[in-house]
């Protein structure tokens, strides 16, 4: 028997984006009932806590919003939804302001008192705000705090959201959601709800994102007819850490490394980036950086692990201890001395560029379904800079809150369509049905190598024609396996949960792949090595009566086009 419960704003995921959308909403009106779901402990799970490097944000000329707007678009190979990127660049600075001042986050400061910004790669000026290198989680704990702190949220722990609910009229009605320490099903009827989830693309072999994510919030939107834009683009990040034999391996060295001069060797020693992007070096955007290390290694110029060298110890052993006090600590626990030597790295599985499709308002297609934070597409393009991504959470989270306190008010609370409620507690429920004909964790495994092989970050129509095939065959055999044990802390069932939905998205990415027939940002086919000449386009992936249909849509270029020549900016000083 599936358990009810009635909310009024249904928060799908607790990081950057989740509780900014939760606490716009409650303080919104102390009779707004808002139920945050969160498939982890509060303020511990996703990706938000992880971030090192920091939050882009204009605060003082000579940079300047166009100057963001611009780096951010050449950095997404101009396939960015412009009005997004606006919106994030131009509400960014009041973001950071009301982090500090409403919720009690402290920045790093300047000698004079003033928020200090740093140089990342990419970026034309010193533009990201920091908490030394591990300002996630200074982010993360005072949302927290924020968060508990207000008496009309519900916060429900360690529950992960298996699929939306809908009415009769077709509008967004809350979430299936599976209680992990139970095993007990709730449907949580709602007048909006948000999707939150973080993406994830943890179906590749080496990740530095959350392993507790898995693209649940994308499979969850695709299952519910959304449609999807740019989910080729997933972006790898070119210092995770190379530790043999452990699952650290992937794990992150922040981007600042490289923006405070670190430098990159191959395993002969040459400082390969001259090969690759004499102009900018090791402050390349990651796509680049992380291709180029990837060439070196396979054609044989890697370090004896399979990796390439980070150096930082040019800067000074106390200069580095201090500013990367995180990434120190994380060298030191596996034995390596990032303070005094080189450390051996290699490209990693970050981000989705890609998402649900969306507009500023956070407003998808389907009424009373709202979206933020990394499950969304159209920020970032082909690429995301480092330093837009804890901003996009934060800043599209907060509007998200915002926009949903006022959609709810006058609107009915939905009826649910209990059809889909017990269908989904039969396909939820189906694995620990049946006898296991397949294993679940060699599928995983091949689901991982086949992505990383096939669908990462060299590309070609015969590897991403196997990528099609492989991925339909585990999600076929998936449909096979048998979880045993009760559904109190299954482990393996939420792996088959989580595998389930991995494999939907793997087929949407290996399909959008293969659609773009050239190389932009971080999809770089060798068969097209070249942008194509043509019209930009975004590639686009929705269901019509169950199958996928891939498409091209045309960009927009409402606010920018692509010019070589550099644009005059327009200083801003947001003191004002
Ligand atoms: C190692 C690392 C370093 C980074 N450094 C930076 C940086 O320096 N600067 C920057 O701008 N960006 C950085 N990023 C990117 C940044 O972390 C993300 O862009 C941002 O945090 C995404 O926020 P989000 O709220 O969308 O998702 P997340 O913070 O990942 O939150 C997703 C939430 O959804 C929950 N969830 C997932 N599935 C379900 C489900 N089925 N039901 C319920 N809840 C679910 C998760 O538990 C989590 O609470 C970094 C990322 C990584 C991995």
């Amino acid at each position: 028997m599936t358990e009810r419960l009635a909310t009024d704003v249904l928060i799908l995921g607790a990081g950057g984006a989740g509780l900014t959308a939760a606490l716009r909403a409650a303080d919104a009106s102390p009779s707004l009932r808002v139920t945050v779901v969160v498939k982890g402990l509060l303020g511990r799970a996703g990706c938000t806590r992880m971030v090192q490097g920091g939050y882009n944000a204009v605060l003082a000329a000579p940079d300047s919003l166009e100057a963001h707007l611009r780096d951010t678009l050449e950095g997404g190979g101009w396939i960015n939804d412009q009005e997004m990127v606006w919106t994030l660049v131009r509400e960014a600075p009041g973001r950071v302001q009301e982090l500090e001042t409403r919720y009690g986050c402290f920045f790093d400061r300047t000698a004079e008192g003033r928020i200090h910004q740093k140089p990342f790669a990419g970026q034309s000026h010193d533009r990201t705000i920091h908490r030394g290198d591990l300002t996630g989680i200074e982010i993360m704990n005072r949302l927290t705090e924020q968060v508990r702190a207000r008496a009309n949220v519900t916060v429900l722990e360690e529950c992960r959201a298996v699929e939306l609910l809908a009415d009769d009229a077709g509008r967004a009605a809350g979430a299936v959601v599976l209680d992990i320490r139970s095993g007990e099903l709730l449907a949580v009827g709602a007048r909006a709800t948000l999707l939150a989830m973080g993406g994830g693309p943890t179906m590749y072999k080496v990740i530095a994102c959350s392993a507790d994510k898995s693209a649940d919030g994308l499979a969850l939107a695709w299952r519910a007819g959304l449609e999807l834009r740019d989910m080729e683009m997933v972006q790898f990040h070119p210092t995770g850490l190379v530790i043999p034999g452990s699952l650290m391996t992937g794990a992150l060295l922040e981007e600042g490394l490289r923006g405070a001069g670190g430098h990159l060797r191959n395993g002969l020693g040459e400082r390969f980036m001259q090969r690759y992007d004499p102009a900018r070096m090791e402050r390349s955007t990651r796509d680049l950086v992380s291709r180029a290390s990837f060439l070196e290694i396979a054609e044989g110029r890697g370090t004896p692990n399979g990796g390439v060298w980070i150096d930082v110890s040019h800067l000074g052993a106390d200069n580095v201890e201090r500013a990367f006090r995180g990434m120190v600590r994380r060298c030191r626990d596996f034995g390596r001395d990032l303070a005094r030597g080189p450390v051996e790295v290699q490209p990693t599985t970050h981000f989705m560029m890609g998402g649900i499709v969306a507009d500023s308002s956070c407003r998808t297609m389907v009424e009373a379904l709202f979206v933020a934070g990394e499950d969304a597409g159209g920020v970032h393009g082909a690429n995301r800079l480092g330093g837009n991504g804890v901003a996009e959470s934060t800043v599209f989270g907060g509007i998200a809150g915002d926009v949903m306190a006022e959609f709810v008010v006058g609107q009915r609370a939905s009826r649910l369509d209990e059809s889909v409620v017990e269908r989904t507690a039969l396909a939820v429920n189906a694995p620990r049905r049946r006898a296991a004909d397949a294993d679940l964790y060699t599928l995983q495994r091949e689901l991982r190598a086949l992505m990383w092989d096939k669908a990462g970050l060299v590309r070609d129509a015969a590897g991403l024609g196997e990528a099609r095939v492989g991925v339909e065959r585990i999600a076929a055999a998936l449909r096979r396996v048998g979880v045993p044990g009760h559904g109190a802390f299954n482990i393996a069932w939420q792996d088959w949960l989580n595998l389930s939905n991995q494999a939907t998205i793997a087929a949407l990415i290996v399909a959008s792949a293969l659609e773009r027939t050239e190389s932009r940002g971080a999809h770089y086919r060798s068969d097209f090595p070249s942008p194509e000449p043509g019209p930009i386009f975004t590639v686009r992936v929705r269901q019509r009566r169950g199958e996928m249909v891939v498409s091209r849509a045309p960009v927009d270029f409402t606010r920018m086009a692509p010019s070589p020549a550099p644009p005059a900016t327009v200083a801003v000083d947001i003191g004002d």
